[in-house]
């Protein structure tokens, strides 16, 4: 008998029809000898609702309200789940995160888990029943209820695995796999049986919104199998696990892209020691999360230096920058928040050259301009005007041969 945890997502848990169809799916699985823990999120829409309100309130409501208010989606979800195995007499128990005891920090509204109290969970699977759990939200040391960030249910899900040491992780969703890119984007888009954690990480990462990154995290620190299946269709879906167990490497796994990026310049800085730090000091302590940066070789005696930051940012940082550059004397600041960032993933490029030239010289062929680079050993990034994003993707797609019809 194996133990799973199952996450069933939004769209997934998004009417009392989809509710019954999870609560027939984990029946099925209890049947067929399992035991059985289910995170849930909320129901489509109920968290983009929630939160509405609360700007409706105030553009910036107190964090701590805030998880209070948003953690009540999942909070309907699981007793709405339960009520349905209940009644077509599967023995269920709701819990919310602080039930459980998923103890988070004290980060509001972006919280990690520090810690599992599995204990009770366990002397309830022992008592035969099926353990519906609410994803995304845990309690913190002084007893506060926190949240674990956009798509925190996954999180939730792998973290559970990973305290019970279950046999498998199950995310089911809307889409039946991961696919060699986001299939809304790319209708070719091809799904994979297996990817490894660390490829997985570099999707998520970079923009991948199938799972949230710290689920991967998670599964890949405590080695936990993760499956991301379909809440509406049969099949295997996509197995998340270690290198060694995905035998054939492709070249490339995927592409992924980000929609939230803005990039801000700074020209004429002169260039001597610690000037990135004045740079991206005054960034750093207003809690502006930095992702690309790029400095150019001095030319005379001043250099330019570019970096990028979320989009919801933007405005803040270029304010700081602009203040910033008064004080170095630098000669201009720029920006942009209509860009995108779009990258290739693969460890196959460890062992190949090639990729980049081949990635530059296909963008180039479509007339898409190339802003900004970066490369680590299993992923490039180049960032474009937010015009050429599905272009982009749906040229490298073809171009490096990810397409179904192949
Ligand atoms: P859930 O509500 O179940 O958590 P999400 O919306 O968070 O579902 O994640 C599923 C969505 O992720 C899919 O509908 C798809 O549009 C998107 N997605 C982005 N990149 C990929 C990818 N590489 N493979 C599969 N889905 C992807
Ligand atoms: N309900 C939360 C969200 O919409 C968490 C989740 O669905 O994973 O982000
Ligand atoms: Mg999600």
């Amino acid at each position: 008998m194996a133990l799973i945890v199952q996450k069933y997502g939004g769209t997934s848990v998004g009417s009392l029809e989809r509710i019954a169809n999870v609560a027939e799916k984990v029946i099925a699985a209890r049947a067929a000898g399992h035991d059985l823990i289910v995170v849930v999120s909320a129901m489509t829409g109920e968290t983009d609702r929630l939160l509405g309100l609360a700007k409706g309130i105030d553009p910036q409501p107190n964090p701590r309200e805030l998880d209070v208010l948003l953690s009540t989606g999942e909070q309907a979800t699981i007793a709405l789940l339960s009520m349905a195995l209940e009644k077509r007499g599967c023995p269920a128990r709701s819990y919310t995160g602080a039930q459980v005891r998923i103890l988070t920090d004290s980060a509001f509204n972006k919280a990690r888990i520090v810690d599992i109290d599995a204990q009770r969970l366990r002397a309830d699977l022992a008592c035969g029943r099926v353990l519906v759990v609410a994803g995304f939200q845990g309690v913190d040391d002084a007893g506060n209820i926190t949240t674990l960030g956009r798509g925190g249910s996954d999180t939730t899900a792998v973290a559970l695995a990973a305290a019970l040491k279950a046999d498998e992780c199950q995310i089911y969703t809307d889409v039946d796999g991961v696919y060699t890119t986001d299939p809304r984007v790319v209708p070719d888009a091809r799904r994979l049986d297996r990817i490894t954690y660390e490829e997985m990480l570099e999707m998520a990462s970079l923009g991948a919104k199938v799972l949230q990154i710290r689920s991967v995290e998670f599964a890949s620190k405590y080695n936990v199998p993760l499956r991301v299946l379909s809440s509406f269709a049969e099949g295997q879906g996509t197995l998340i696990s270690s290198e060694e167990d995905v035998m054939e490497q492709a070249l490339i796994s995927g592409i992924a892209f980000n929609r939230d990026e803005a990039k801000l310049t700074v020209l004429g800085v002169p260039d001597q020691p610690g000037v990135a730090y004045r740079i991206l000091g005054p960034i750093a302590d207003a809690n502006i999360e930095v992702d690309m940066i790029v400095q150019n070789v001095a030319e005379d005696s001043t250099t330019d230096f570019t970096f990028t930051v979320h989009r919801d940012d933007y405005d803040k940082a270029l304010r700081i920058l602009r203040e910033t550059a008064n004080e170095l004397g630098a000669r201009e600041v720029t920006g942009d928040n209509k860009i995108v960032k779009i990258s290739l993933v693969g460890v196959g490029m460890r062992s190949h050259a090639g990729i980049a030239s081949t990635m530059f010289q296909t963008l180039a062929a479509e007339g898409i301009n190339i802003r900004m680079i970066s490369t680590s050993e299993i992923k490039i990034s180049v960032v474009v005007d937010e015009k050429y994003l599905e272009l982009g993707v749906r040229a490298l797609h073809a171009a490096f041969h990810l397409d179904s019809k192949k």
